[in-house]
């Protein structure tokens, strides 16, 4: 979608232990990215040990049990964003798994679109607006990601 012919960047507040130490910035929905923010900004780096989720509101039952490899997943349904094959209209969690289902015999899609769907929270900002921090914050994900975020 665009509006005044300007790309849009969707982002959702980060709601991590929001009473107690909030981050207040932006991340955007899918799990790659919530993955890489917890990791840079809440000390997350996976791992199969028990965690709490902070996220603000969590009713998780497995709230104080969540497995550190299993959290960035967990949060991105807190944040609502998923993926949807417009073509057959079916929800997605991720688009690997939307990717899955159309190569098997599961789907009779035949012409899969992929499109994501945004949570309620959504904050739609213009690229332009935001494009130096965005720029800078990609060089520093290219020279860390392969030494220290390499989680999947
Ligand atoms: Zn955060
Ligand atoms: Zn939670
Ligand atoms: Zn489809």
């Amino acid at each position: 979608m665009r509006i005044g012919g300007q790309p849009l960047l969707y982002v959702y507040e980060c709601q991590w232990d929001k009473n107690h130490s909030p981050c207040g910035m932006h991340i955007e929905g899918d799990q790659a990215n919530v993955t890489d923010h917890l990791a840079r900004f809440h000390g997350f780096t996976g791992g199969e040990g028990d965690t709490t989720c902070l996220w603000d509101g969590c009713t998780s039952k497995k709230r104080t049990a969540m497995k550190g490899t299993s959290i960035a997943r967990h949060l991105v349904t807190h944040i609502g964003y998923k993926i949807k094959c417009t073509a057959c209209n079916v929800d997605y969690a991720r688009e690997d798994a939307c990717r899955r289902s159309h190569a098997n015999a599961r789907s009779d899609c035949q012409r899969m679109q992929i499109a994501p769907v945004h949570g309620t929270g959504v904050i739609t900002l213009k690229v332009s607006t935001c494009e130096p921090p965005a720029k800078k914050r990609h060089v520093a994900d290219a020279q860390t990601q392969n030494s220290i975020y390499r989680l999947s």
